[in-house]
């Protein structure tokens, strides 16, 4: 199983989660949220349909400030503010990885708010750290326990875990 954005927000949110969509196991089909690129989709928000595709990295800000070049995605809310930032951070981390040094930015246009997000050591050992998690996750026979979050709410995954 190959780590990417979306492991990676999901990790932030919920653990079982990532386990179920790491198993490939299918959620409620007739759940509104069962198409989990859709939901990553509606809680983006599009100015225009340009999307910038690197490898499995996906972005829709790309800019160049001074000699640094910024990556980033217009946010809907700052809801998910916590795992918008590792996700960017991990796509940071796969541009690094192509010898590509790059900042992140997220914006809410929304709330007129924008956070830098930078990679510096202490997060980048989390990063790698979260990717082993789920890795180690992935091979675990039985799912983590039932968390009753928020997120549950919209999660179309809850018929499973709350039958
Ligand atoms: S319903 Fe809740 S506990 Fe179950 S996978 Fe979704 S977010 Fe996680």
């Amino acid at each position: 199983m190959e780590v990417n954005g979306t492991l990676i927000w999901f990790y932030n949110i919920c653990k079982r989660e990532v386990w179920l969509m790491a198993r490939g196991i299918v959620p409620d089909q007739n759940d509104e949220n069962v198409d989990l690129g859709k939901f990553m989709h509606e809680h983006s928000y599009k100015r225009n349909e340009k999307e910038i595709t690197f490898g499995n990295v996906k972005f829709d800000i790309l800019f160049k400030s001074k000699d640094k070049l910024v990556i980033g995605e217009n946010k809907k809310s700052s809801k998910y503010n916590e795992a918008s930032k590792w996700q960017l951070l991990y796509y940071l981390k796969v541009l690094k990885k192509a010898g590509v040094n790059a900042e992140g930015v997220l914006v809410y246009p929304n709330e007129r708010k924008r956070v830098e997000i930078k990679m510096d050591e202490k997060s980048e050992m989390k990063l790698d750290k979260m990717v082993d998690d789920i890795e180690q996750l992935s091979i675990l026979s039985k799912p983590p326990k039932v968390e009753k979050i928020p997120f549950c709410k919209k999660c179309a995954y809850r018929e499973f875990c709350y039958a």
